[in-house]
């Protein structure tokens, strides 16, 4: 039989003890035999693995094993062979995931959209940035469009150094989710783009467990600065120095050069449209984070809490006035009944409004940014005028299901978001695949697979879900806390199947739970939440007297993130997760409108090490991903479909009866058309309205014809 091998080259393998199928396994899932077996899925992605394949098809979904090692199959001439190739002419890749997206969107002029998906360390953040980058070398481009190529690339480093942190699954974990848009005119040439940031994990400003660390920039700035730069924000080098930085007791990690991202990063910052002034503002911020850190409290003989460090730098790189700040670190103001009261903190409440402060000005730093690069890539209103017709592909990557051995309020969100993502993916490809078999009155095998709406339910449901009843435990007043939010959790959704407590837990539950917990079944698991801190995470809230001395900074770019217009306003702003929730709505409503291509990423094992395949590991990615039901949804099918008018309107050349046109009921021009070229029977089906056709072969069989 033909082998397309891993060049590209098609080659005669003769059947023999060893073919080449037996050592390399199948480049689609489509062609396994035993397409029901779990165990068959496990081999061929064991054996492509082993032979460096790391890209598999299901169909049009494109599987990507993580192979922890460089593999010389990106370079220029790669992308080359890709070009206008069609995905079963050649091996599979993420290139030509890339190419054909950017084909449908020319072609069919609709909007597309790569959705990435997998666990921690699985490879989402490096396949999107390889999509990237095969734009940026081979759509069409003029020299001012290079300049936004650029830019599009130019963003990623510095989007990672502040959002991405060193992790135990992964050295270069994104701790943010991300979607962008990349805009491209009539012509096919990139022209803008877009990103919308999701969620950063902020509290890993002030806290990161055991082996992990802060956010990248903070050990670029103090191993790569200058000297001098680093005498001007008052910095040591040794991050040790740093209460922020030692928490996971891992400064330095093998695999990362802090100072040559920072080089990286500095070289980035003014390509994406950074002043040297604005520069300085943002080290400014980076290091009064990390002085932050450093303020400490002492109590006095009244319970009274004082600061024992010295401030002055901090209210300077800050921007702001040093008594004031001494003040707001230390005291509350609370406005009741009309009138100002002012009470001073208790040397808890004073660490906590210090974290609180750190993580805002982080936080909202970080939002700052991604608006910068957003209005550096920002279409241009001449281009935007001239390019009517443009698209655009959008680009998911964000955090997958995460199960820790702590899991808290932000795994919870980021779980929520999965389910949400899975949701759509379902309603997408298996129902819309269903529901089309159904209409054209064709026949199949119903593919059994779990609707995860039940759950999604469960967590957002208005008055009734999870993040209604948080959002109500935050706002009520009197006593409340992480434990009384989960006896209101019980008491209304104590009886949904995918919720148990430990109260509730009366044999439902193999594992025992402890009293400060909740679980959810997801589609993918089962979670175990611990509500300490779900409160005030969900609540965020910074003090109003700390918000009033950060708005009158004089750093620009904080009093960006700090307006006036927030403290006068006395209105709650919306709580974490439900801004979280309604941030979810308007990605979905995006995905919704456009036309879908997934990447599904698996990363071989724990151990981040190149050519280890462990098995319980795989398989357990395989099912919550969704693989095998992807799979026996796509053998039930049909790999191609067309509506009878364009299949006649394309193929009526090669029949005598169809050409130059056909007069009859379009159905049996189609048939007329199929039986002259001789299909056979279990080659295609006649639906209401297309034809369906089983095997990419068959088409490309009548393309070949038609070209010759
Ligand atoms: P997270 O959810 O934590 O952000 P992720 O899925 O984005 O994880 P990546 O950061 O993309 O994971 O990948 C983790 C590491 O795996 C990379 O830093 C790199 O070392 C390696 N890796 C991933 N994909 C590839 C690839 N195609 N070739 C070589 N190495 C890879
Ligand atoms: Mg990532």
């Amino acid at each position: 039989f033909l082998e397309v091998d891993i060049e590209g080259r098609v080659r005669l393998v003769m059947e023999g003890a060893l073919t080449a199928r037996d050592r390399v396994g199948v480049q689609d899932f489509v062609l396994l035999e035993n397409y029901n077996s779990e165990a068959a899925f496990i081999e061929n992605l064991r054996r492509r693995f082993r032979e460096n394949l790391i890209y598999t098809y299901i169909g049009s979904v494109l599987v990507s094993m993580n192979p922890y090692k460089e593999l010389e199959i990106y370079s220029k001439q790669q992308m080359d062979r890709y070009r206008g190739v069609s995905f079963y002419e050649i091996s599979p890749h993420i290139y030509a995931l890339s190419d054909n997206t950017y084909r449908a969107m020319r072609t069919e002029r609709k909007d597309q959209c790569i959705l990435i998906s997998g666990e921690s360390g699985a490879g989402k953040t490096e396949a999107s940035k390889k999509i990237l980058l095969y734009y940026a070398v081979t759509c069409p481009t003029n020299d001012r469009m290079a300049a936004l190529g650029d830019r599009l690339l130019q963003s990623n480093p510095v989007l990672e150094a502040f959002g991405n942190a060193k992790t135990l699954r992964n050295d270069n974990s994104s701790r943010f989710g991300k979607y962008m848009d990349v805009q491209f005119d009539f012509r096919g040439a990139p022209v803008g783009g877009h990103i919308l940031n999701y969620l950063l994990e902020k509290s890993r400003v002030v806290h990161q467990n055991h082996g992990e660390r802060n956010f990248h920039i903070f050990y670029q700035l103090l191993d790569g600065g200058e000297d001098d730069q680093l005498n001007t924000l008052n910095l040591e080098r040794n991050p040790q120095n740093y209460r922020y930085l030692v928490k996971g007791n891992c400064p330095r990690v093998s695999s990362i050069s802090d100072k040559n991202n920072w080089k990286v990063v500095m070289k980035a910052l003014p390509v994406i449209g950074f002043t040297e002034e604005e520069v300085q503002k943002l080290l400014n911020i980076i290091a009064s984070v990390l002085h932050l850190g450093n303020t400490q409290f002492g109590e006095g003989e009244e319970g009274e809490t004082y600061i024992t460090t010295e401030i002055s730098n901090l209210a300077r790189l800050l921007g702001v006035d040093g008594s004031a700040l001494r003040e707001a670190l230390t005291h509350k103001k609370l406005t009741a009944k009309g009138e100002e009261m002012i009470t001073p903190l208790n040397f808890e409440q004073a660490e906590a409004a210090r974290d609180a402060l750190a993580k805002a000005v982080y936080g909202r730093t970080f939002t700052w940014l991604v608006e910068k690069i957003n209005q550096s890539l920002a279409l241009k209103d001449e281009i935007y005028h001239s390019s009517k017709g443009s698209s655009v592909i959008g680009l998911l990557d964000i955090y997958g299901f995460e199960v820790l051995q702590h899991n808290s309020f932000e795994q919870f969100c980021i779980n929520y978001c999965n389910e949400k993502l899975q949701q759509l993916f379902i309603e997408l490809t298996l129902r819309s695949e269903q529901e089309e078999y159904e209409t054209e009155g064709i026949a199949w095998e119903t593919v059994q697979y779990f609707d995860n709406k039940i759950i999604c339910d469960l967590i957002e449901e208005k008055h009734k879900g999870i993040i209604s009843i948080l959002d109500e435990e935050c706002l009520r007043p009197g006593e409340t806390c992480d434990v009384s939010f989960l006896e209101k959790l019980e008491d209304t959704v104590g009886g949904h199947p995918h919720f148990v407590t430990h109260k509730l837990a009366n044999g439902k539950t193999r594992r025992v739970m402890s009293r400060e917990e909740f679980r959810l079944l997801h589609y993918a698991g089962e979670v175990n939440y611990n509500v300490n801190g779900f409160l005030d995470k969900n609540n965020d809230l910074l003090n109003r007297n700390l918000k009033e001395v950060m708005c009158q900074s004089d750093n620009q770019i904080l009093s960006h993130c700090f307006r006036r217009e927030e403290v006068i306003d006395q209105k709650r702003p919306e709580m974490a997760a439900t801004q979280f929730k309604n941030s979810l709505m308007k990605l979905t409503e995006i995905l919704r409108s456009k036309e879908p291509s997934y990447v599904r990423c698996i990363k071989p094992n724990d151990a981040k090490q190149p050519g280890r395949f462990d098995e319980v590991l795989v398989r357990h990615q395989v099912k919550y991903l969704g693989l095998m039901e992807n799979l026996r949804v796509r053998r039930a099918g049909f790999a191609y479909r067309r509506r009878f008018e364009a299949f006649l309107q394309r193929y009526k050349p090669l029949c005598p009866e169809t050409w130059p046109n056909w007069h009859g009921r379009l159905a049996d021009g189609v048939l007329t058309l199929v039986k002259h070229l001789g299909y056979k029977d279990e080659e295609y089906k006649l639906g209401r309205s297309k034809i369906f056709i089983r095997f990419p072969k068959t088409l490309f069989n009548t393309e070949d014809v038609l070209e010759a």
